[in-house]
């Protein structure tokens, strides 16, 4: 008998732990699967740990992983598949916006011997107009960069043991789980499904922090930006040529320029492309600093199953 492990990053989410322990629990006993849930409270500052803990008297396979501190949902996904011991592993949202009737429909694809089942979203669901427009905006960006369709993607996946146990052995820190579990390769199918309304609590991404996870992905992922900057620098050396030419011609004509306000204008115009330009780089040599140091993905204060308390005996930080 297979086991199924869901893992479940959850922060401020004390409205809806219980509730999507409860649903998960009803679908996957109702199709027979024996499965654990593995939730991890990535430093909630409301009641989420004392729910989870409260949803593991009633259930014992019920794993909670209790951060330090907030580390981001990248973190808490990784985790979670750290910790889950099942023979495959499903991620989805704690809040219900991934229906819990897909994980039946994907672990039959798992059946089939598909090793990747991807959750692909119907639509976004409901979402402000500048919410959708700017995580349109990045996603596209970010599609491009990292050659992924990131338009429907989800985090919403399941995997075989075998591709969980390759995304653990990847070294890298700053991991984007989303493009990463195609990355990976494997036998890899989708499933569509319709994205829930939020029942409670709220999204935790604002319009500045979408900014910046596209930022820290299409850095995780792609050196393009930095082929842009050799591109650019081309551009503007092609350009520079042409200008050469043209203002020697004109000074052995005897009609020399006259330059100032032309000066101006190239200096600030090549300051700003340089300047620029080193940003890029310092980017990415930003991440190259954070990935040396070499520091833990995230800290794990407490593990705890059903109602034991299994920190001392687990593994801890990857
Ligand atoms: N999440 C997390 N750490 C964070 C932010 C979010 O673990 O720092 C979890 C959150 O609890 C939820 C999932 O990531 O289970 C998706 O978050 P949310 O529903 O806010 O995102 P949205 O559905 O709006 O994209
Ligand atoms: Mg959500």
């Amino acid at each position: 008998m297979s086991t199924l492990s869901v893992v479940l990053p959850a922060y401020n989410e004390e409205l809806m732990v219980g509730k999507t322990c409860r649903v998960l629990h009803e679908v996957l006993t109702g199709a027979g699967i024996s499965y654990e849930l593995v939730l991890v409270n990535d430093g909630s500052r409301d009641q989420t740990w004392n729910e989870i803990l409260k949803a593991g008297e009633k259930d014992p396979n019920i794993l909670g992983v209790h951060f330090s501190r907030n580390f981001g949902k990248e973190a808490a996904v990784f985790a979670g598949l750290a910790q889950a011991s099942g023979d495959v592993v499903a991620v989805m949202d704690c809040d219900l916006q991934h229906p819990a009737e897909t994980l039946l429909e994907m672990y039959e694809k798992w059946k089939e011997g598909y090793e990747v089942i991807e959750g692909v979203k119907k639509s976004r669901g409901k979402e402000s107009f500048l919410h959708k427009e700017s995580a349109g905006f990045f996603y596209g960006i970010m599609s491009k960069a990292t050659k992924v369709d990131m338009q429907n993607a989800s985090d919403f996946k399941m995997m075989d043991r075998k591709v969980v146990d390759s995304i653990l052995s990847m070294p890298e820190r700053n991991m984007f789980f989303r493009a990463t579990s195609s990355w990976v390769g494997f036998r890899t199918t989708s499933v569509e499904f319709e994205v829930h309304e939020r029942e409670a609590g709220e999204s935790k991404w604002s319009t500045w922090s979408l900014v910046k996870y596209a930022f820290t992905n299409i850095v995780a992922f792609t050196t393009a930006p930095l082929q842009f900057v050799t591109v650019g620098g081309g551009i503007c050396f092609g350009c520079s040529l042409i200008m050469i030419i043209y203002s020697l011609v004109q000074y052995f004509r005897g009609r020399a320029i006259e330059g100032y306000t032309t000066t101006i204008l190239l200096l600030l115009l090549i300051g700003s492309a340089i300047m620029l330009s080193l940003g890029v780089i310092g980017y990415y040599i930003a991440k190259i600093y954070e990935e040396v140091k070499r520091r833990p993905r995230y800290i794990v204060s407490k593990i705890v199953r059903g109602t034991n308390d299994v920190t001392e005996n687990t593994r801890h930080d990857v």
